[in-house]
């Protein structure tokens, strides 16, 4: 299909690549898997499941602890890791990247971490009405406990932040910006650039929460300028249970350790203990080894595509699906921002979100339905849930084409 200038498979050989996910090559229900759940998790490419074999079968050992060669060897595939994930983000030092067991767990370090410095009484933490769960609770729970206050940014019916709003919150009171960069539930792309200028303008550090981020859009944290950075490894084509938390050195420098163990120590006695330097203050207990050293395969294959081709092709494959799927009875889409990631959300007049999805899944066709941890954002738009299909550089258009005629299905079903 001719999009825009070029044709997709010129941007993307997608025929080629869907060759690299094993999953995709499996049926459902007797159908060929059509995989639109990206959003929760993506598939693994051969490149990374051969790594956790190699892993297990070549690597295996602690890290940090030993003088053996295995350890030795493994240590330095960790490490390795974490300088592949630091010029991915393109952070000054590999020793600002913390392993963390995802986005969720990284947001968590910030708020108890941060918070115990930074956080007092009547302070203000600043989210937005777009976050997922994991960047509302941890804040909560902050704020609950200093007694400070927490301040949402609004949105439009489009499901774009009001930055006229938001700009009359920033003042001395506020401690920490935390927002998406990408919307899990709507795609909004939000201009974080300009959250991250008119924050610094008055001293105020930003989180970004880049879990919908990371593997669509190119990210550098210098050229952003952003004071911390959160994202999931399972999201990027990699393995689950780990994600990293990026921290300017000054911030995770003057930040008290979230966990007491082994690994972050320097010296222990029962009288005192002094904390190990960074990264590995932060780092307490045996890290998932396996995990963090295959999120650097992740990295090397999408390097290998290009992260440029990988947005390119999504946002024609996003065009092609808003287009197909318009012409269904009664759909309403639910995020419809000018600038967005390829997540296309959407409810049908009179039909539950989750008869839609079991429908689907009886076609072979995996989408999520319901309030996508973001209940606060439906509550905006007054409706229980979306019917959700989050795209990859692997699916295709013949997908969308068969995602429209199982929509078609369901509407005559449900009707
Ligand atoms: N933030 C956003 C925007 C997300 O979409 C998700 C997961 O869907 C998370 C945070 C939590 O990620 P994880 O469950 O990997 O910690």
């Amino acid at each position: 299909m001719k999009t825009g200038t070029v044709e997709m498979d010129e941007i993307i050989a997608v025929n080629t690549i869907r060759k690299d996910f094993p999953i995709l090559a499996t049926t459902v229900n007797g159908k060929p898997l059509v995989y639109f759940d990206n959003a929760a998790t993506t598939q693994k490419p051969w490149a990374v499941i051969k790594a956790i074999e190699n892993y297990y079968t070549q690597l295996n050992s602690n890290v940090h602890r030993g003088v053996h060669h295995l350890s030795q060897r493994a240590t330095d595939a960790f490490e390795a890791s974490r300088k592949k994930l630091a010029a991915f983000i393109n952070a000054r030092h590999d020793y600002e990247l913390i392993f963390t067991r995802g986005t969720t767990e990284s947001i968590n370090l910030v708020a108890h971490s941060f918070g115990k410095q930074f956080v007092n009484a009547g302070d203000v933490i600043i989210i937005s009405a777009l976050e997922h769960h994991s960047n509302i609770v941890p804040w909560q729970m902050l704020c609950e406990e200093k007694n400070a206050v927490l301040k949402v940014i609004p949105i439009n019916e489009k499901g774009e932040l009001l930055i006229s709003d938001f700009k009359e919150m920033l003042d001395e009171k506020v401690k920490l910006v935390s927002i998406n960069y990408v919307s899990n539930s709507l795609g909004t792309i939000n201009p974080v650039r300009e959250i991250i200028e008119l924050s610094h303008q008055k001293n105020i550090p930003v989180l970004l929460d880049a879990a919908q981020a990371i593997q669509h859009l190119p990210i550098d944290v210098q050229e952003l300028n952003v004071d911390f950075l959160a994202f999931s490894g399972h999201k990027m084509y990699g393995p689950t249970g780990i994600g990293i938390l990026y921290g300017k050195e000054k911030w995770l420098n003057q930040m008290p350790p979230y966990q007491g163990g082994g690994e972050m120590i320097k010296t222990v006695t029962f009288e005192k203990t002094t904390y190990n330097e960074l990264p590995f203050k932060f780092e307490a207990g045996t890290p998932n080894i396996e995990a963090a050293i295959c999120l650097g395969a992740a990295v090397d294959y999408i390097n290998s595509i290009g992260l440029q081709n990988i947005q390119q092709y999504e946002h024609e494959l996003l065009e092609y699906t808003t287009d197909k799927l318009s012409v269904i009875n009664g759909i309403r889409f639910v995020g419809t921002a000018a600038n967005k990631a390829s997540v296309v959300a959407f409810t049908i007049d009179n039909m539950h979100p989750y008869d839609v999805g079991v429908i689907l899944d009886q076609l072979g066709i995996a989408v999520r339905t319901g309030h996508h941890c973001t209940q606060p954002l439906m509550d905006f738009f007054c409706i229980p849930g979306t019917i959700r299909a989050s795209l990859a550089f692997y699916n295709t258009r013949e997908e969308i084409d068969i995602l429209t005629e199982g929509l078609k299905k369901a509407v005559s079903m449900l009707a």
